[in-house]
């Protein structure tokens, strides 16, 4: 598996999944969840809303995944996952390992040979970047070991250049 890390902005990116730091509602959010929304536009709204009428009706758990498709994006599914909130306590890096791997079954499932994942949990839910791009880049190496050419590459795409320089040397490492 590819495995690489770029300065962007996820909803622009050409992969066959992109991965949505939602929150547990689904129903959308702020930072990379908003602008997933505005650029997929409003059926993936309904998509969500659909996900928790029929198999979510509590919500999506902390380090849980589902697909819905990408709509208005060029890519053709949102993988969403729901990384997990030190402002809640939430400070198990398992659960935010959970996202990434969670996340690559979900896509691979939907036949997607190329993923492109944010830094999940790294904003409004108080991630240190470096935490977030070692438990990331650490679970995306163990999952394509375990899934052997399941996917073909791995794309980090990072809003800011202190996100991006984190994953960038974690992934020389
Ligand atoms: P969380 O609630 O999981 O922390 P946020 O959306 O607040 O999720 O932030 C996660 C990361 O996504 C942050 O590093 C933020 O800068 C970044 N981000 C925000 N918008 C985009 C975007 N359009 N593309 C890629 N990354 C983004």
């Amino acid at each position: 598996m590819r495995i690489t890390a770029e300065q962007g902005d996820i909803t622009e990116i050409q992969v066959d999944a992109i991965v949505n730091a939602a929150n547990s509602s689904l129903l959308g959010g702020g930072g990379v969840d908003g602008a997933i929304h505005a650029a997929a536009g409003p059926r993936l709204l309904e998509a969500c809303q659909e996900l928790r009428r029929t198999t979510l009706p509590d919500g999506l758990g902390v380090g849980d995944a589902v697909a819905t498709p990408g709509f208005d994006l060029p890519a053709a599914w949102v993988v969403h996952t729901v990384g997990p909130n030190r402002h809640r306590g939430e400070t198990d890096p398992a659960l935010l390992e959970s996202c990434f791997t969670t996340s690559l079954g979900v896509a691979a499932d939907a036949k997607s040979r190329t993923v492109a994942f944010p830094a999940v949990s790294a904003g409004v839910y108080g991630w240190e970047a470096d935490d977030v791009a070692r438990v990331a880049v650490d679970a995306v190496r163990a999952w394509d070991e375990e899934n052997p050419a399941a996917v073909d590459e791995v794309r980090f795409v990072l809003f800011s250049a202190r996100v991006l320089d984190a994953f960038a040397a974690t992934l020389e490492t």
